[in-house]
Protein backbone atom coordinates (compact mmCIF):
# COMPACT_ATOMS: atom_id res chain seq x y z
CA UNK A 1 0.00 0.00 0.00
CA UNK A 2 1.38 3.48 -1.08
CA UNK A 3 0.21 6.30 1.58
CA UNK A 4 -0.27 9.90 0.53
CA UNK A 5 -1.50 12.91 2.75
CA UNK A 6 -3.88 13.95 -0.10
CA UNK A 7 -5.44 11.27 -2.90
CA UNK A 8 -6.89 13.23 -5.65
CA UNK A 9 -9.16 10.86 -8.15
CA UNK A 10 -8.99 12.58 -11.46
CA UNK A 11 -6.87 14.65 -13.31
CA UNK A 12 -9.00 16.48 -15.39
CA UNK A 13 -10.36 20.02 -14.66
CA UNK A 14 -11.48 19.79 -11.22
CA UNK A 15 -9.00 17.46 -10.15
CA UNK A 16 -5.48 19.24 -11.73
CA UNK A 17 -7.07 22.85 -10.42
CA UNK A 18 -7.68 21.40 -6.88
CA UNK A 19 -3.93 19.91 -6.81
CA UNK A 20 -2.49 23.65 -7.66
CA UNK A 21 -4.29 25.12 -5.23
CA UNK A 22 -3.38 23.37 -2.58
CA UNK A 23 0.29 23.73 -3.43
CA UNK A 24 0.00 27.30 -3.86
CA UNK A 25 -1.53 27.45 -0.60
CA UNK A 26 0.97 24.99 0.93
CA UNK A 27 4.21 23.72 -0.82
CA UNK A 28 5.70 20.51 -0.03
CA UNK A 29 2.26 18.69 0.62
CA UNK A 30 2.41 15.47 -0.14
CA UNK A 31 -0.18 15.23 -3.11
CA UNK A 32 -0.78 11.54 -5.24
CA UNK A 33 -3.38 12.34 -8.45
CA UNK A 34 -5.03 9.28 -9.73
CA UNK A 35 -5.32 10.01 -13.31
CA UNK A 36 -4.76 7.24 -16.34
CA UNK A 37 -5.15 9.55 -19.11
CA UNK A 38 -2.18 10.48 -21.19
CA UNK A 39 -3.96 13.67 -22.40
CA UNK A 40 -6.04 16.18 -20.84
CA UNK A 41 -8.27 18.18 -22.35
CA UNK A 42 -10.09 21.61 -22.20
CA UNK A 43 -13.47 20.64 -23.31
CA UNK A 44 -15.02 23.82 -23.65
CA UNK A 45 -12.95 23.96 -26.63
CA UNK A 46 -14.36 21.63 -28.28
CA UNK A 47 -17.77 23.56 -28.97
CA UNK A 48 -15.24 25.77 -31.08
CA UNK A 49 -14.09 22.83 -33.34
CA UNK A 50 -17.31 21.37 -34.18
CA UNK A 51 -18.09 25.08 -35.07
CA UNK A 52 -14.79 25.55 -37.09
CA UNK A 53 -13.37 28.00 -35.36
CA UNK A 54 -10.18 25.67 -33.13
CA UNK A 55 -8.48 23.45 -34.33
CA UNK A 56 -8.75 20.04 -32.17
CA UNK A 57 -5.10 20.33 -30.84
CA UNK A 58 -4.98 23.39 -29.15
CA UNK A 59 -7.78 21.80 -26.99
CA UNK A 60 -5.59 19.01 -26.03
CA UNK A 61 -2.17 18.60 -24.07
CA UNK A 62 0.10 15.80 -22.72
CA UNK A 63 -1.05 14.95 -18.73
CA UNK A 64 2.36 15.30 -17.92
CA UNK A 65 2.48 18.63 -18.61
CA UNK A 66 -0.35 19.56 -16.35
CA UNK A 67 0.68 17.62 -13.66
CA UNK A 68 1.57 20.67 -10.97
CA UNK A 69 4.97 20.34 -10.12
CA UNK A 70 6.14 17.96 -7.07
CA UNK A 71 2.66 15.56 -6.87
CA UNK A 72 2.97 12.08 -7.52
CA UNK A 73 1.25 10.70 -10.74
CA UNK A 74 -0.56 7.67 -10.52
CA UNK A 75 -1.35 6.15 -13.63
CA UNK A 76 -4.10 4.47 -13.68
CA UNK A 77 -7.50 4.31 -12.85
CA UNK A 78 -9.37 4.08 -9.48
CA UNK A 79 -11.24 0.99 -9.27
CA UNK A 80 -13.31 1.52 -5.66
CA UNK A 81 -13.25 3.41 -2.54
CA UNK A 82 -13.04 2.13 1.12
CA UNK A 83 -13.66 5.27 3.22
CA UNK A 84 -13.89 3.09 6.31
CA UNK A 85 -9.95 2.67 5.88
CA UNK A 86 -8.99 5.38 4.00
CA UNK A 87 -8.33 3.97 1.36
CA UNK A 88 -8.47 3.60 -2.60
CA UNK A 89 -8.14 0.49 -4.90
CA UNK A 90 -6.44 1.10 -8.54
CA UNK A 91 -7.23 -0.69 -11.48
CA UNK A 92 -4.18 -2.80 -10.99
CA UNK A 93 -5.11 -4.42 -7.54
CA UNK A 94 -3.20 -2.02 -5.01
CA UNK A 95 -4.20 0.39 -2.73
CA UNK A 96 -3.51 3.69 -1.94
CA UNK A 97 -4.33 5.17 2.17
CA UNK A 98 -4.80 8.61 2.35
CA UNK A 99 -5.26 11.27 5.42
CA UNK A 100 -7.82 13.52 2.65
CA UNK A 101 -9.16 12.15 -0.52
CA UNK A 102 -10.53 14.75 -3.31
CA UNK A 103 -12.93 12.38 -5.39
CA UNK A 104 -12.73 13.78 -9.12
CA UNK A 105 -13.40 11.46 -11.37
CA UNK A 106 -16.34 13.87 -14.00
CA UNK A 107 -19.23 12.69 -15.56
CA UNK A 108 -19.31 9.36 -17.67
CA UNK A 109 -20.91 9.68 -21.19
CA UNK A 110 -23.55 6.82 -21.02
CA UNK A 111 -23.63 5.86 -25.03
CA UNK A 112 -25.35 2.31 -24.16
CA UNK A 113 -28.54 4.31 -23.19
CA UNK A 114 -28.72 4.91 -27.17
CA UNK A 115 -29.50 1.91 -28.96
CA UNK A 116 -27.48 1.69 -31.98
CA UNK A 117 -25.51 4.63 -31.28
CA UNK A 118 -22.11 3.66 -30.43
CA UNK A 119 -21.81 1.73 -33.86
CA UNK A 120 -22.84 4.81 -36.21
CA UNK A 121 -20.63 7.05 -34.28
CA UNK A 122 -18.59 9.40 -36.88
CA UNK A 123 -20.22 7.91 -39.67
CA UNK A 124 -23.57 7.36 -41.80
CA UNK A 125 -24.13 11.69 -40.63
CA UNK A 126 -24.12 10.74 -36.84
CA UNK A 127 -21.66 12.74 -35.06
CA UNK A 128 -21.14 14.54 -31.50
CA UNK A 129 -19.16 17.69 -29.55
CA UNK A 130 -18.95 15.53 -26.80
CA UNK A 131 -16.20 13.44 -27.61
CA UNK A 132 -12.66 15.00 -29.57
CA UNK A 133 -12.42 12.35 -32.09
CA UNK A 134 -15.74 13.35 -33.43
CA UNK A 135 -16.07 16.78 -33.32
CA UNK A 136 -13.87 17.50 -36.35
CA UNK A 137 -16.85 15.53 -37.93
CA UNK A 138 -19.44 17.65 -37.04
CA UNK A 139 -17.44 20.81 -38.67
CA UNK A 140 -17.12 18.24 -41.63
CA UNK A 141 -20.94 17.53 -41.65
CA UNK A 142 -22.02 21.19 -41.16
CA UNK A 143 -19.72 22.40 -43.98
CA UNK A 144 -20.48 19.72 -46.55
CA UNK A 145 -24.65 19.51 -45.59
CA UNK A 146 -26.83 21.65 -48.45
CA UNK A 147 -29.96 20.41 -47.87
CA UNK A 148 -32.48 17.76 -45.76
CA UNK A 149 -32.68 17.86 -42.22
CA UNK A 150 -30.51 18.57 -39.03
CA UNK A 151 -31.33 16.83 -35.73
CA UNK A 152 -29.78 18.30 -32.43
CA UNK A 153 -30.49 16.07 -29.70
CA UNK A 154 -30.64 16.55 -25.91
CA UNK A 155 -30.57 14.20 -22.92
CA UNK A 156 -32.38 13.82 -19.63
CA UNK A 157 -30.25 16.30 -16.90
CA UNK A 158 -27.73 16.62 -15.60
CA UNK A 159 -25.08 16.64 -18.33
CA UNK A 160 -22.05 18.35 -18.30
CA UNK A 161 -22.27 22.27 -19.76
CA UNK A 162 -26.36 22.02 -20.47
CA UNK A 163 -25.83 24.72 -23.10
CA UNK A 164 -23.19 22.71 -25.32
CA UNK A 165 -26.45 20.66 -27.67
CA UNK A 166 -28.02 24.36 -28.58
CA UNK A 167 -24.18 26.01 -29.35
CA UNK A 168 -23.67 22.95 -31.94
CA UNK A 169 -26.78 23.57 -33.19
CA UNK A 170 -26.38 27.58 -33.45
CA UNK A 171 -22.93 27.56 -35.09
CA UNK A 172 -24.02 25.16 -37.63
CA UNK A 173 -27.23 26.99 -38.37
CA UNK A 174 -24.92 30.46 -38.61
CA UNK A 175 -23.18 28.50 -41.01
CA UNK A 176 -25.80 27.95 -43.35
CA UNK A 177 -27.17 31.00 -43.19
CA UNK A 178 -23.81 32.61 -44.43
CA UNK A 179 -23.40 29.79 -47.19
CA UNK A 180 -27.30 30.74 -48.41
CA UNK A 181 -28.44 27.06 -47.89
CA UNK A 182 -30.15 27.35 -44.43
CA UNK A 183 -33.58 27.24 -46.84
CA UNK A 184 -33.13 23.94 -47.76
CA UNK A 185 -32.31 22.18 -44.18
CA UNK A 186 -34.61 21.43 -41.66
CA UNK A 187 -33.24 21.67 -38.33
CA UNK A 188 -34.74 20.57 -35.43
CA UNK A 189 -33.70 20.67 -31.61
CA UNK A 190 -35.40 17.47 -30.18
CA UNK A 191 -34.86 17.89 -26.58
CA UNK A 192 -35.78 15.35 -23.67
CA UNK A 193 -36.32 17.94 -21.04
CA UNK A 194 -39.38 20.44 -20.99
CA UNK A 195 -37.32 24.10 -21.77
CA UNK A 196 -34.86 25.50 -24.01
CA UNK A 197 -33.03 26.21 -21.20
CA UNK A 198 -33.07 25.94 -17.53
CA UNK A 199 -32.58 29.26 -16.65
CA UNK A 200 -35.57 31.37 -17.52
CA UNK A 201 -33.21 35.21 -18.11
CA UNK A 202 -31.65 33.72 -20.89
CA UNK A 203 -34.63 31.90 -23.06
CA UNK A 204 -35.70 35.27 -24.44
CA UNK A 205 -32.49 36.03 -25.94
CA UNK A 206 -32.34 32.00 -27.46
CA UNK A 207 -35.65 31.96 -28.53
CA UNK A 208 -34.91 35.42 -31.40
CA UNK A 209 -31.86 32.39 -32.44
CA UNK A 210 -34.66 29.53 -32.46
CA UNK A 211 -37.12 32.25 -34.56
CA UNK A 212 -34.32 33.88 -36.66
CA UNK A 213 -32.89 30.34 -38.01
CA UNK A 214 -36.55 29.16 -38.06
CA UNK A 215 -35.44 25.81 -35.81
CA UNK A 216 -38.50 23.63 -34.94
CA UNK A 217 -38.21 22.82 -31.25
CA UNK A 218 -39.49 19.19 -30.38
CA UNK A 219 -39.50 19.46 -26.49
CA UNK A 220 -39.61 16.46 -24.53
CA UNK A 221 -38.11 14.44 -27.06
CA UNK A 222 -35.37 11.99 -25.65
CA UNK A 223 -33.55 9.57 -28.05
CA UNK A 224 -33.48 5.98 -27.54
CA UNK A 225 -32.19 4.51 -31.13
CA UNK A 226 -30.00 5.07 -34.13
CA UNK A 227 -29.73 3.51 -36.95
CA UNK A 228 -27.04 5.18 -38.85
CA UNK A 229 -27.07 2.97 -42.22
CA UNK A 230 -31.05 3.67 -42.56
CA UNK A 231 -30.37 7.82 -41.31
CA UNK A 232 -33.79 7.79 -38.66
CA UNK A 233 -33.37 8.51 -35.03
CA UNK A 234 -35.88 7.03 -32.76
CA UNK A 235 -37.68 9.09 -29.90
CA UNK A 236 -39.16 8.50 -26.40
CA UNK A 237 -42.47 11.38 -26.24
CA UNK A 238 -45.69 11.47 -23.96
CA UNK A 239 -47.33 10.03 -27.71
CA UNK A 240 -45.37 7.12 -27.65
CA UNK A 241 -42.36 6.61 -29.95
CA UNK A 242 -41.35 8.56 -32.97
CA UNK A 243 -39.19 8.00 -35.70
CA UNK A 244 -37.38 10.73 -37.61
CA UNK A 245 -35.02 10.60 -40.95
CA UNK A 246 -32.03 12.53 -40.61
CA UNK A 247 -29.28 13.99 -42.81
CA UNK A 248 -26.90 15.08 -39.95
CA UNK A 249 -27.63 14.31 -36.42
CA UNK A 250 -25.67 15.71 -33.55
CA UNK A 251 -25.57 13.75 -30.21
CA UNK A 252 -25.65 14.73 -26.77
CA UNK A 253 -25.83 11.32 -24.95
CA UNK A 254 -26.91 10.56 -21.30
CA UNK A 255 -24.50 10.90 -18.37
CA UNK A 256 -23.92 9.45 -15.09
CA UNK A 257 -21.84 8.93 -12.32
CA UNK A 258 -18.63 6.77 -12.71
CA UNK A 259 -19.74 3.45 -12.29
CA UNK A 260 -17.07 2.63 -9.64
CA UNK A 261 -18.22 5.95 -7.32
CA UNK A 262 -21.82 5.21 -8.07
CA UNK A 263 -21.23 1.50 -6.23
CA UNK A 264 -19.19 3.14 -3.70
CA UNK A 265 -20.31 4.04 -0.08
CA UNK A 266 -19.23 7.17 -0.90
CA UNK A 267 -22.32 8.13 -3.68
CA UNK A 268 -25.88 9.43 -2.84
CA UNK A 269 -28.57 8.39 -4.23
CA UNK A 270 -28.07 10.01 -7.74
CA UNK A 271 -24.71 8.26 -7.85
CA UNK A 272 -22.52 11.18 -7.27
CA UNK A 273 -20.23 12.12 -4.44
CA UNK A 274 -22.43 12.91 -1.81
CA UNK A 275 -20.98 16.03 -0.78
CA UNK A 276 -22.53 18.81 1.32
CA UNK A 277 -23.18 21.48 -1.69
CA UNK A 278 -21.66 24.64 0.27
CA UNK A 279 -18.28 23.05 1.64
CA UNK A 280 -18.14 20.35 -1.01
CA UNK A 281 -17.01 17.75 2.21
CA UNK A 282 -18.48 15.15 2.53
CA UNK A 283 -21.98 14.49 4.31
CA UNK A 284 -20.76 11.19 6.07
CA UNK A 285 -16.48 10.90 5.96
CA UNK A 286 -15.07 14.32 6.70
CA UNK A 287 -12.02 13.67 5.69
CA UNK A 288 -12.82 12.96 1.73
CA UNK A 289 -14.19 16.16 -0.51
CA UNK A 290 -16.05 16.56 -4.16
CA UNK A 291 -15.39 18.92 -6.77
CA UNK A 292 -16.31 18.85 -10.87
CA UNK A 293 -18.74 17.05 -12.79
CA UNK A 294 -18.54 14.00 -10.37
CA UNK A 295 -19.62 15.88 -7.44
CA UNK A 296 -23.71 15.56 -6.15
CA UNK A 297 -24.14 19.75 -5.72
CA UNK A 298 -27.09 20.37 -7.95
CA UNK A 299 -25.37 23.23 -9.30
CA UNK A 300 -24.74 23.58 -13.57
CA UNK A 301 -21.62 21.25 -14.39
CA UNK A 302 -19.19 23.43 -16.01
CA UNK A 303 -15.36 24.04 -15.87
CA UNK A 304 -16.11 27.51 -14.51
CA UNK A 305 -18.39 25.82 -11.73
CA UNK A 306 -15.14 23.61 -11.26
CA UNK A 307 -12.89 26.99 -11.09
CA UNK A 308 -14.95 28.48 -8.42
CA UNK A 309 -14.93 25.36 -6.22
CA UNK A 310 -11.15 24.37 -6.49
CA UNK A 311 -10.09 27.13 -3.67
CA UNK A 312 -12.97 26.41 -1.71
CA UNK A 313 -11.87 22.42 -1.51
CA UNK A 314 -8.15 23.32 -0.83
CA UNK A 315 -9.12 25.26 1.77
CA UNK A 316 -11.33 23.07 3.31
CA UNK A 317 -8.81 19.97 2.94
CA UNK A 318 -6.48 22.31 4.67
CA UNK A 319 -8.77 22.73 7.72
CA UNK A 320 -9.57 18.90 7.64
CA UNK A 321 -5.49 18.56 7.91
CA UNK A 322 -6.00 20.89 10.64
CA UNK A 323 -8.56 18.86 12.44
CA UNK A 324 -10.92 21.65 11.62
CA UNK A 325 -14.29 22.19 10.64
CA UNK A 326 -14.40 24.02 6.88
CA UNK A 327 -13.89 27.70 6.74
CA UNK A 328 -15.20 28.45 2.70
CA UNK A 329 -18.15 27.94 0.69
CA UNK A 330 -19.11 27.51 -2.77
CA UNK A 331 -21.93 29.66 -4.17
CA UNK A 332 -23.00 27.47 -7.01
CA UNK A 333 -21.86 29.51 -9.53
CA UNK A 334 -21.94 28.12 -13.36
CA UNK A 335 -21.05 29.35 -16.60
CA UNK A 336 -22.33 28.30 -19.64
CA UNK A 337 -21.14 30.84 -23.27
CA UNK A 338 -23.99 29.89 -25.67
CA UNK A 339 -22.65 30.90 -28.67
CA UNK A 340 -25.32 31.95 -31.11
CA UNK A 341 -23.35 32.87 -33.56
CA UNK A 342 -19.90 33.37 -34.88
CA UNK A 343 -19.00 36.12 -32.95
CA UNK A 344 -21.37 36.05 -30.52
CA UNK A 345 -22.03 35.08 -27.24
CA UNK A 346 -24.94 35.01 -24.71
CA UNK A 347 -23.26 34.38 -21.61
CA UNK A 348 -25.07 32.52 -18.91
CA UNK A 349 -23.52 32.54 -15.94
CA UNK A 350 -25.47 31.68 -12.57
CA UNK A 351 -25.30 30.11 -9.14
CA UNK A 352 -27.59 28.10 -6.59
CA UNK A 353 -31.48 28.45 -7.51
CA UNK A 354 -30.86 30.22 -10.78
CA UNK A 355 -29.50 33.43 -9.45
CA UNK A 356 -28.01 35.16 -11.72
CA UNK A 357 -24.34 35.74 -11.08
CA UNK A 358 -22.57 38.13 -13.93
CA UNK A 359 -18.72 38.48 -13.50
CA UNK A 360 -19.09 42.03 -15.73
CA UNK A 361 -21.36 44.81 -14.84
CA UNK A 362 -24.43 44.96 -17.40
CA UNK A 363 -22.90 47.74 -18.92
CA UNK A 364 -19.66 45.76 -19.96
CA UNK A 365 -21.15 42.78 -20.56
CA UNK A 366 -25.42 41.69 -20.51
CA UNK A 367 -25.35 38.14 -20.31
CA UNK A 368 -28.53 38.15 -21.15
CA UNK A 369 -28.39 39.42 -24.61
CA UNK A 370 -25.98 38.03 -27.54
CA UNK A 371 -22.67 40.02 -27.51
CA UNK A 372 -19.26 40.50 -29.21
CA UNK A 373 -17.11 40.74 -26.24
CA UNK A 374 -18.13 37.79 -24.83
CA UNK A 375 -17.89 36.05 -27.56
CA UNK A 376 -13.76 37.12 -27.27
CA UNK A 377 -13.45 36.13 -23.87
CA UNK A 378 -15.25 32.55 -25.24
CA UNK A 379 -12.59 32.56 -28.03
CA UNK A 380 -9.17 34.24 -26.57
CA UNK A 381 -9.90 34.94 -23.06
CA UNK A 382 -10.82 31.50 -21.69
CA UNK A 383 -8.72 29.14 -22.84
CA UNK A 384 -6.09 31.25 -21.28
CA UNK A 385 -7.15 31.84 -18.02
CA UNK A 386 -7.87 27.87 -18.28
CA UNK A 387 -4.07 26.48 -18.94
CA UNK A 388 -2.81 29.67 -17.03
CA UNK A 389 -4.70 30.61 -14.22
CA UNK A 390 -7.46 27.61 -13.21
CA UNK A 391 -4.63 24.90 -13.81
CA UNK A 392 -1.75 26.67 -12.01
CA UNK A 393 -3.96 27.33 -8.92
CA UNK A 394 -3.40 31.32 -9.96
CA UNK A 395 -6.41 31.89 -8.01
CA UNK A 396 -6.03 35.90 -8.78
CA UNK A 397 -6.55 35.27 -12.08
CA UNK A 398 -8.90 32.63 -11.65
CA UNK A 399 -10.99 34.57 -8.70
CA UNK A 400 -11.76 33.57 -5.28
CA UNK A 401 -15.01 32.41 -5.99
CA UNK A 402 -17.43 32.26 -3.20
CA UNK A 403 -14.58 32.34 -0.08
CA UNK A 404 -15.66 32.98 3.54
CA UNK A 405 -13.31 35.00 5.18
CA UNK A 406 -11.94 34.01 8.62
P1 LIG B 1 -13.11 16.09 -16.45
O1 LIG B 1 -12.45 17.34 -16.89
O2 LIG B 1 -13.94 15.35 -17.44
O3 LIG B 1 -11.97 15.15 -15.87
C1 LIG B 1 -12.21 13.90 -15.29
C2 LIG B 1 -10.89 13.16 -15.23
O4 LIG B 1 -11.03 11.98 -14.44
C3 LIG B 1 -10.40 12.71 -16.60
O5 LIG B 1 -9.08 13.12 -16.81
C4 LIG B 1 -10.54 11.19 -16.55
O6 LIG B 1 -9.54 10.53 -17.31
C5 LIG B 1 -10.36 10.93 -15.07
N1 LIG B 1 -10.97 9.67 -14.63
C6 LIG B 1 -12.10 9.07 -15.06
N2 LIG B 1 -12.30 7.92 -14.44
C7 LIG B 1 -11.27 7.77 -13.57
C8 LIG B 1 -10.92 6.76 -12.65
N3 LIG B 1 -11.65 5.65 -12.50
N4 LIG B 1 -9.80 6.92 -11.91
C9 LIG B 1 -9.04 8.04 -12.05
N5 LIG B 1 -9.33 9.02 -12.93
C10 LIG B 1 -10.44 8.88 -13.67
N6 LIG B 1 -17.56 23.97 -19.24
C11 LIG B 1 -17.52 25.33 -19.17
O7 LIG B 1 -17.21 25.87 -18.12
N7 LIG B 1 -17.81 26.10 -20.24
C12 LIG B 1 -18.12 25.57 -21.44
O8 LIG B 1 -18.36 26.30 -22.40
C13 LIG B 1 -18.16 24.14 -21.56
N8 LIG B 1 -18.44 23.56 -22.75
C14 LIG B 1 -18.37 22.20 -22.87
C15 LIG B 1 -18.58 21.64 -24.11
C16 LIG B 1 -18.48 20.26 -24.29
C17 LIG B 1 -18.70 19.68 -25.66
C18 LIG B 1 -18.13 19.44 -23.19
C19 LIG B 1 -17.97 17.95 -23.37
C20 LIG B 1 -17.93 20.00 -21.93
C21 LIG B 1 -18.06 21.38 -21.77
N9 LIG B 1 -17.87 21.99 -20.51
C22 LIG B 1 -17.87 23.36 -20.41
C23 LIG B 1 -17.81 21.17 -19.28
C24 LIG B 1 -16.42 20.96 -18.71
O9 LIG B 1 -15.57 20.42 -19.68
C25 LIG B 1 -16.50 20.04 -17.51
O10 LIG B 1 -17.48 20.52 -16.61
C26 LIG B 1 -15.17 19.93 -16.76
O11 LIG B 1 -14.21 19.35 -17.60
C27 LIG B 1 -15.34 19.15 -15.47
O12 LIG B 1 -14.12 18.87 -14.87
P2 LIG B 1 -13.88 17.49 -14.08
O13 LIG B 1 -12.47 17.52 -13.65
O14 LIG B 1 -14.95 17.28 -13.11
O15 LIG B 1 -14.07 16.37 -15.22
Amino acid sequence: THRHTIVVIGGGAAGIATASSLLKRRKGLDIAIVEPSDTHAYQPGWTMVGGGVFEPEVTVRPMESVMPKGVTWLRQAAAGFRPEDNQVTLADGSTVAYDVLVVAPGIRLAWEQIEGVEQTLGRNGVTSNYRYDLAPYTWELVQTLRSGRALFTQPPMPIKCAGAPQKAMYLSCDHWLRRGVLGDIEVEFCNAGGALFGIADYVPALMDYVGKYGIALQLGNNLVAVDGPARTATFKTEEGEVTRDFDMLHVVPPQVAPQFLADSPLAAESGFTDVDQHTLQHVRYPNVFGVGDAGGMPNAKTAAAARKQAPVVAVNVLQQLSRKGPRAGYDGYGSCPLTVERGKIVLAEFGYGGKLMPSFPEWLVDGTKPQRLSWMLKADFLPWLYWNGMLKGREWLAGPGGLIAS
